[in-house]
């Protein structure tokens, strides 16, 4: 059985990805600080290992030259190299982590008398391999694996003038020992180190968390608009880009609303415009007398004309919806050219005289059809509302970096308390003159106007008046594609 949802609730199949991005931080900001850490100290490792080793050469090379300065000290007193040996063990004395011996024919004979830390006298394989490896050698240095682990030693003949026996004295000093204090230090490395990734893991989830919770309420505020309440708007708290990415969709939700409102608002204004043909034409048809052939002709002219309007309103409403969808096709125009074209169309309207009064010599960033559409609007319009037979004038001109289309007639003018409302859908005005018209033309003109990033212009008095689409010369900023509030 499937459960039903709720209304307005949604599959939950955001919240995945949200966690991941807070463990996708988190994960980023301990992998940078574990390489970090962990580089640093490998390095500091490193170099501390090296400077140990280089310690324990430089003391065990300073071992051979004791161990030359008591020979050379005493060298009349020795008869043999065993005896000058054994004085070399009882005056060079190992240092902490070092022991020595004396080899004499390849056996270990002597060895501190001290307490050391190490003790490799029983180390017969290492006191071998040193005799194999002296030879004929003066002072051997090397490393090897002995019974108390790995050693650094240094090993060197002494000999006395007429003695034939071979006499090596050796220093060693046990590496583990060296380097216990390093890899100690290492062992509580790591643990500061873990403590640390743990307190930069726990700081980091919860800044992370605070990071992202506004746009946790973005979701849920966006899970909360629907079509019936879309008055619901993100808090914006703080300054960062977090708040100003919450302003951006209040913004994007306010332009939504108003759009929606402004579809909202044409349906019903449309429904309401559509109402009265239908009625009228409904009502005739009731009425009629099938049988009296002048009422059938009457009410036939009609209701041809009443659908003459509707589908003249339809159109309209097409006009406008196209237009406030601002997809404007931006090319360098001719304004004077244009001037031209739309004067020349505008001469074969019938019933009054046309004058061309002026035209502006420039070159304008505009859609050519869009601007001739609302200038022959406005022309339509003089025509309509002059009386027949009077001179209507028109022209463009260049203000600034502004160019105005303008129409001029000898009409009745605009009442002052109607200036507002006849830019507004069906806003129309009853001139007494019984003059119809859709309510949708100056509309369209001024979504025209303001797709082109400009305004509608108009000078209205009792003895006519003066309409003008003003847009800038230049490319219109943002307009091209943009849908544009109802
Ligand atoms: P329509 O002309 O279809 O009624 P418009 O939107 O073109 O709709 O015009 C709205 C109203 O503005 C008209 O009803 C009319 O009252 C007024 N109007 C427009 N142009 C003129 C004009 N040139 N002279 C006087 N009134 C005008």
């Amino acid at each position: 059985m499937t459960g039903a949802r709720s209304p307005g609730s949604r599959p939950r199949r955001l919240s995945l990805s949200r966690w991941s991005v807070r463990s996708r931080i988190l994960a980023s900001l301990l992998l940078v600080a574990a390489l970090g850490l962990v580089g640093a100290e490998v390095t500091n490792y490193l170099v501390q290992r090296t400077l140990t080793l280089s310690d324990v050469d430089a003391r065990l090379v300073s071992r051979v030259a004791l161990a030359r300065s008591v020979v050379t000290r005493s060298e009349n007193g020795f008869s043999t190299s065993s005896e000058a040996l054994r004085s070399v063990l009882a005056g060079v004395l190992p240092n902490s982590h070092e022991d020595a011996l004396g080899i004499v024919n390849g056996r270990v004979q002597f060895y501190p008398d001290v307490v050391t830390d190490i003790h490799l006298e029983n180390d017969t394989a290492f006191a071998a391999q040193v005799v194999r490896e002296v030879g004929t050698k003066t002072v051997w240095l090397g490393t090897t694996d002995s019974q108390v682990g790995p050693i650094r030693y240094i090993a060197v003949p002494i000999s006395v003038a007429g003695d034939p026996q071979s006499a090596i004295y050796v220093a060693a000093v046990s590496m583990d020992q060296e380097l216990a204090p390093l890899n100690s230090s290492l062992g509580t490395f790591a643990i500061i180190a873990v403590v640390a990734l743990l307190a930069i893991g726990l700081v980091g989830w919860f800044v992370a968390g605070r990071l992202l919770r506004p746009i946790r309420q973005l979701d849920a505020a966006a899970s909360r608009i629907t079509a019936s309440d879309r008055r619901e708007r993100i808090p914006v708290v703080g300054t960062d880009d977090v708040s100003e990415l919450t302003g951006t969709i209040n913004d994007m939700l306010d332009r939504l609303d108003s759009a929606m409102t402004g579809q909202r608002q044409l349906l019903d204004d449309v429904r309401h415009e559509l109402k009265t043909p239908i009625t009228i034409i409904r009502g005739h048809l009731e009425l009629l007398d099938v049988s009296d052939a002048e009422e059938v002709a009457a009410t036939r002219a009609l209701a041809l004309d009443e659908l003459d309007r509707m589908s003249g309103l339809v159109d309209d409403i097409e006009a406008l919806a196209d237009t406030q969808r601002g997809l404007l096709a931006i090319a360098p125009v001719d304004v004077a050219d244009l001037t031209a074209d739309v004067f020349a169309k505008v001469q074969g309207l019938r019933g009054h005289d046309w004058m061309l009064v002026e035209t502006a010599q420039a070159r304008a960033e505009l859609d050519a059809a869009r601007i001739t559409q609302g200038w022959l609007q406005l022309v339509d319009n003089a025509a309509k509302y002059s009386p027949p037979g009077s001179t209507i004038e028109l022209g463009s001109r260049l203000d600034g970096d502004e160019v105005e289309f303008w129409v001029r007639d000898s009409g009745p003018g605009i009442p002052d308390e109607s200036l507002q409302r006849i830019f507004d859908r069906f806003g129309r005005v009853d001139t007494g003159r019984g003059i119809h018209g859709s309510g949708l033309g100056l509309p369209i003109v001024k979504a025209i106007a303001e797709g082109h990033g400009g305004r509608v212009s108009l000078d209205s008095g009792t003895s006519g008046s003066r309409f003008g689409i003003v847009v800038p010369v230049g490319s219109p900023q943002g307009n091209e594609g943009e849908e544009s509030d109802a």
